[in-house]
This record gives C-alpha cells, structure tokens and sequence, in this order.
C-alpha cells in the first residue's frame, strides 16, 4: 500500500497551446479511494495517465509512497489500471488474462499463479469463468475479469479510467458497490476518474473536481456538496444543478434583503446572517445559488422569506416533482411527488438561509466558504 503524492504537476500539449493539467497538487492517503470528476476534456485522463506512467509530465512531481516515480516507466511502477473498454486478451481465458500480469510483474511459478488466480477469482465470485474466453462474457462480467487481473497483482495503486461508462445503468450501480467492496477489503489506495459526478460523489472518500485541467476543490463530498469553494463547483456537484440568481444586498429601513436583479426573488436575512455576509463581501452585487433540494412550497403569508413565482413545468421523477419556476432561468425547486402544482399556477417557496450559496459575481468564488472543512483527510 501506498501514498500517492502530486506536486506542481503539469502537461502541456502542442508546444504549449494546451495546457491539459495545470500545476495539479494532491495527496492521497495510502488506502485511500478518490475520485476525480470534471467536464469533458478537463485532463482528469492525462492526470491518471501520468501517475500510471503512460504519460510524461512537463514538469512537477509524482511520487508513490516515498519514492520520486516521476522518471520511472510504467512497467516499474507498482500501479494496476482499469479502462472503460477492459482491455482484455481475446485469445486467452480469463484465467489466462487474470494470470498474465503476475507472469510479468513476478517469478512465481505456473502453479504458484493459477492458485493466486483461483483465490481472487473465488473472492469475486467470478471462479465459473476462469475457463471462459473474453467474448464469451457479458460486459458485467468482462469488467470483473479487468477488475480481478488488477486486483490479483496486489498492486500499491489501482488507476481506473471511467470503468463503468460501457455498463447500463442498473450494472453500473452494481458494479459501483462492488468496486467500492473489494478496495474497502484490499484497502489499496485508489485514483478514479469519472466524468459522472453522482459516481464521484458515492463512491469517493474524497473528491477531486477539475476545470480546464486546474483543482477547483477537493475534500469529502458530503463538505464538497454542502460548502461549495466556487460556483462551478455548486453548479456540477449534485443533480438538479444549483440555482442562481444575480441580486443585491439591499438595506430596507432595519432589515437587510437579498433582491434579484431581474425577477421575484426576494428574501429578508436575519441580522445574525446579514451581518456575517456583510463582513465577508466588499460590493452589495453578489450571486445566490441554493440548491433545488433545498427548497419547498410555503403556504406562509409572510412574504418577506417567501418568493411568489409561476410555475411554468412539472417535471415528475417517481419520487420527486422537479418544478421549473420563473424565478429565474433554468430554476429548479425539487419537492416531494405529493406536491402537485400545474403549470401557470402562482405559487410561493421558500428555503432556509443557511442552505444559501453566496459567490462573488466576477470570479465565481464562495464568500462564505471555510477552507479548514475543506482540507481535512478522512479519518481511516
Ligand atoms: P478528460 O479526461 O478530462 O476528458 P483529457 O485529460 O483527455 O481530458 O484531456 C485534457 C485536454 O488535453 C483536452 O483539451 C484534450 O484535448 C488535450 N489533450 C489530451 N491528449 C492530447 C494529445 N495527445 N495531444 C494534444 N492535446 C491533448
């Protein structure tokens, strides 16, 4: 087991043109599973490949446990990468395929091999297949195969690169346990890519959001989701996606009021609050994001934190109603399916002030965001 530490770390492509990571400094914990999660082309691959080796940074530090691996080539580095597409010998048996990496990476014997194979096969309940040849199998089960020849090495690093986008849905969420299950069991420290934020939020310890190859956040996605360091950040982690609206700090005679630049937003802040926003903000123009969880229909008559809005779809999901309202654009409230407005209905919402976002207008930063939260490694 094994540490995985990244320092400054850089890839440009096209003498420069493209930066594809751009100074990326983490720590992974030894045991640890991270996710790294962002839009398509944000370098989460060129980061992953770089720590596997299959990739030359210009310039920056990787190091695995205490060693500077930066220079070293793929095949001496203790490191097992999962692909999306399983990458498995056609012409060779599971068995075969699973025993293959320890032929390479060690000198046990035939026997010695087939036995290991055996004993992780047995633990993934995948022992029916090891005679089986990889087209054979379903995607499920090919994608456990890929899965045992990593495990089967016992590296210090498993890498995997989207592992489940070729799976359904139902098989992902399957394979999602199982993967979590079988890293919890041989706690080898983990990096995960994903471009699926749901799959980086479930399955990581912590998370890892990246834009245009830059670390925007990382830290548990439970800190991540609540106290957002930015707004793209508020805007990817979690589904519906948060809702902004542009409104200023507005003084009304002994309160303070949060009013939308353009549509019926409008809420009244206890003193305790809008004296702390006061404190942390230095131009009364901010943008507001909450969460479409966080709010619900009111039937209070006090408007001063309700805001009255027509609702202009209902969108029902089973167990939810998605309602998109006219506060703003694309402004999703999530409420229970026994809520049942129609559309063109006057409705009122509310939320709680403390599941407000606040960010500055200009650099998308959180004002209101607490580093300490944000940093702390999971206890193990
Ligand atoms: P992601 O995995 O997040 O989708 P990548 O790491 O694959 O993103 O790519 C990051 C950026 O680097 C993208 O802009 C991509 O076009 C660019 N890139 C990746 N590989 C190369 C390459 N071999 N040559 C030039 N540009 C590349």
């Amino acid at each position: 087991m094994a540490t995985i530490t990244l320092e400054t770390l850089r890839k440009e492509y096209d003498r420069g043109r493209v930066v594809a990571v751009d100074d990326l400094s983490l720590e992974v914990d030894d045991g640890e599973f991270i996710t790294v999660v962002g839009p398509s082309g944000c370098g989460k691959s060129t980061t992953l490949r770089m720590v596997a080796g299959l990739e030359s940074p210009s310039d920056g530090t990787i190091r695995i446990g205490d060693e500077d691996v930066t220079e070293q080539s793929a095949r001496t580095r203790d490191v097992a990468m999962v692909f999306q597409n399983y990458a498995l010998y056609p012409h060779k048996t599971v068995m075969q395929n699973m025993a293959f990496g320890l032929r390479m990476s060690t000198d046990l014997s035939k026997d010695e091999r087939e036995a290991r194979v055996r004993e992780t096969a047995s633990m993934m309940g995948i022992e029916d297949l090891l005679d089986d040849k990889p087209d054979e199998l379903s995607g499920g089960q090919k994608q456990r195969v890929a899965l045992g020849r990593a495990i089967v090495r016992e590296p210090d690093v498993f890498l995997f690169d989207e592992p489940l986008s070729n799976l359904d849905a139902k098989l992902r969420t399957t394979m999602r346990t199982e993967i979590q299950r079988l890293q919890n069991e041989f706690g080898i420290t983990s990096l995960y890519v994903t471009h699926d934020q749901e799959e980086a939020m479930t399955m990581g310890d912590r998370i890892v959001i990246l834009k245009d190859g830059k670390l925007q956040q990382v830290g548990r996605p439970k800190d991540v989701y609540e106290n957002p360091a930015n707004e793209f950040v508020g805007g990817f982690v979690g589904s519906p996606s948060m809702n902004f609206v542009d409104v200023t700090l507005d003084r009304e005679g002994d309160s303070t009021v949060l009013v939308a630049d353009d549509g019926p937003f409008s809420y009244e802040l206890s003193d305790d609050f809008a004296a702390h926003l006061r404190d942390e903000i230095s131009e009364p123009a901010v943008r507001v994001g909450i969460r479409p969880e966080d709010i619900t229909t009111t039937t209070t008559t006090d408007d001063s934190k309700a805001i009255r809005t027509t609702v202009e779809v209902v969108e029902p999901i089973g167990s939810d109603n998605y309602l998109h309202l006219d506060v703003a654009p694309d402004f999703i409230a999530r409420v229970d399916s026994g809520v049942e407005p129609s559309a063109g209905d006057s409705i009122r919402v509310t939320f709680d002030e403390s599941d407000l976002h606040v960010f500055d207008k200009q650099t998308g930063e959180s004002l209101l965001y607490r580093e300490s939260k944000q940093t702390a490694a999971p206890v193990q």
